[in-house]
């Protein structure tokens, strides 16, 4: 019997056996029209130093208002950019703010001025909370770290010596800022831009990869987690303005969020 002959006579026998109900055929598994179910939601980010079970890191005095956490900022040198800054910048807006933006750092104008988001960046944020019926006064404004982070600190007064904080800076300056978000109690963070949204998640994704994707965030002292939502940093925006419709998109989700009950 040929090859061919073979598989014929297989093919006939297997067939034999299924009409007669002595091989099953599994039924296949249903294709489905409907979307994929939605990822179940993340656990929450955790604003605790690995290990650390809540409450506030050593060497940050629990405040009871943002003035006393301030008067400490101030006088803060728990890393180097401590005895660079012209002045601390600790934070702007309304106590009772149910949105709150995050920064990385203070710039040159920033430092002079003692006040986050001063500069073109700063009038551009300003443009887009306003175009969502918010304002300077009605959210609060910080950054990760209060003080300026400069290439050359030798050279304070050279323009374009801005550089991002370093790891180490943003872990010494985080404790101020979980404690600035446990005494403001927003309903939501927005992260704006790469290095704010990396140091509050922890985590390596590019902030065109996260932006636009509501998280949460459990911060040390909270009852619950916050939602967190990232975008893009404003300067990133006078870089390339073709960013602005994804920021639109995420300010009118937030404005969204900000609607319900
Ligand atoms: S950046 Fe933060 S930790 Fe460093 S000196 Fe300034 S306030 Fe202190």
């Amino acid at each position: 019997m040929s090859d061919a002959q073979e598989l014929l006579e297989l093919a006939r026998s297997l067939r034999a056996r299924i009409e007669d109900g002595d091989i099953r055929l599994a039924p296949a598994s249903p294709v489905s029209l409907s979307p994929k179910p939605p990822t179940p939601p993340s656990e929450p980010v955790s604003l605790s130093p690995k290990g650390e079970r809540g409450g506030v890191r050593e060497s940050v005095v629990a405040s009871t208002t943002l003035e006393s956490l301030k008067e400490q900022v101030s006088a803060c040198k728990k890393c180097p950019l401590g005895g660079q800054r012209l002045n601390a910048v600790f934070g702007v807006g309304s106590a009772q703010a149910e949105v709150m933006f995050v920064g990385e750092g203070p710039g040159y104008q920033e430092d002079r001025q003692g006040e986050p988001f001063v500069g073109r960046a700063g009038q551009l944020l300003d443009d887009i909370l306003r175009a969502i019926g918010l304002s300077r006064e009605t959210v609060y404004i910080a950054n990760v770290v209060k003080c300026h982070p400069m290439k050359d600190p030798g050279d304070p007064d050279a323009r374009g010596n801005d550089r991002p904080p370093t790891p180490k800076e943003m872990e010494a300056c985080m404790p101020y800022l979980q404690e600035q978000i446990r005494l403001i109690a927003p309903r939501v963070i927005v992260t704006l831009g790469n290095v704010a949204t990396k140091a509050l998640l922890r985590e390596e994704t590019g902030i065109s990869r996260l932006r636009g994707q509501w998280r949460e965030l459990a911060v040390p002292g909270m009852a619950a987690p916050l939602r967190l939502l990232p975008t893009y940093h404003p300067a990133a925006l006078l870089r390339d303005p073709g960013l602005k419709r994804d920021v639109w998109t995420d300010m009118k989700n937030l404005r969204t969020e900000l609607t319900k009950t």
